[in-house]
């Protein structure tokens, strides 16, 4: 548990992260966030690839879990689609929704990974909840708040990879 801005993997992308390399690492249970990191903010359509990726982690013997901010019924119509669980209102930064995740799939902080494309909610989030931090890019920042926030998380991402080299 850290009040933290590094996270402890960086990925280019959610369909990185295999059963295998969570297995490895201890972690049971995934949290994904949902905006940029599944979809983007405009659709609510996964490509080919994150649909087939969404599939095959949901086979496996991985929990999965969508827990997010976003307060709009898309993300649990998404869900209930794709037989995925989900946390919305979630109010990441804060650890309560993280939490109250843990709680749901009985699973300890330390067997837990949230992944997400933003520092400044999923990974302080997740750090501060005690859980493992996977960053991966935005789908698409496509508007301007989005990509100047980006500009504010570079120096963690550079940190963050400078601590692991
Ligand atoms: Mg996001």
């Amino acid at each position: 548990m850290s009040f933290s801005f590094l996270p402890r993997w960086i990925t280019p992308a959610l369909t990185d992260i295999t059963p295998d390399f969570l297995t490895s690492h201890g972690i049971h249970l995934l949290m994904m966030d949902f905006d940029n990191t599944i979809v983007p903010y405009t659709t609510n359509t996964p490509t080919p690839q994150m649909e087939a990726w969404l599939r095959s982690m949901a086979a496996s013997d991985i929990k999965l879990c969508v827990v997010s901010n976003s307060k709009r019924d898309r993300v649990k119509v998404f869900c209930r689609q794709y037989g995925i669980a989900c946390i919305t209102h979630a109010r990441k930064p804060f650890c309560r929704g993280i939490r109250q995740c843990l709680t749901r799939f009985d699973v300890s902080a330390e067997q837990a990974a949230i992944v997400g494309d933003q520092i400044f909610t999923d990974t302080l989030g997740g750090n501060c909840a005690g859980v493992k931090t996977i960053l991966v890019r935005a789908i698409d920042n496509h508007n301007f708040w989005l990509k100047a926030r980006h500009v504010l998380e570079k120096p963690f991402i550079y940190a963050a990879r400078k601590r692991r080299m």
